[in-house]
């Protein structure tokens, strides 16, 4: 690949943002990544911003808690109403029988 400029010298990277390639002179390392100009450069900021971010909700980054408490409420969630059904299921099968044993011993 060339570089979209200068179309005799070989490109050294691709643009993060719009994906022209970019040689030596043209290539803007703004330390996020490798862009072809500064509207790039924002652009790539931004979304390098918003990457930073999504990692940070999903709990992608740090590795103090392993799991983000989001995910741990769900899971508590969940065990408590798999916890009421499964005690839901043994009331019924329990009680249905031992109420007409009750019932043969009323007659
Ligand atoms: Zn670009
Ligand atoms: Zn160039």
């Amino acid at each position: 690949m060339n570089c979209f400029l200068h179309g005799n010298s070989s490109a050294v990277a691709v643009c993060k943002t719009c994906g022209k390639g970019v040689c030596s002179v043209c290539a803007i390392d703004k330390g996020v990544a490798v862009t072809c100009s500064d509207t790039c450069a924002n652009e790539a900021a931004v979304l390098h911003e918003m990457n930073q971010r999504g990692k940070k909700i999903y709990g992608l980054t740090g590795a103090k808690s392993s799991l983000p408490s989001g995910v741990i409420v769900w899971t508590l969630f969940c065990l408590f109403f798999i916890g009421l059904q499964y005690s839901g299921t043994l009331r019924t099968t329990r009680s249905s029988p031992s109420s007409s044993d009750l019932g043969c011993f009323a007659a």
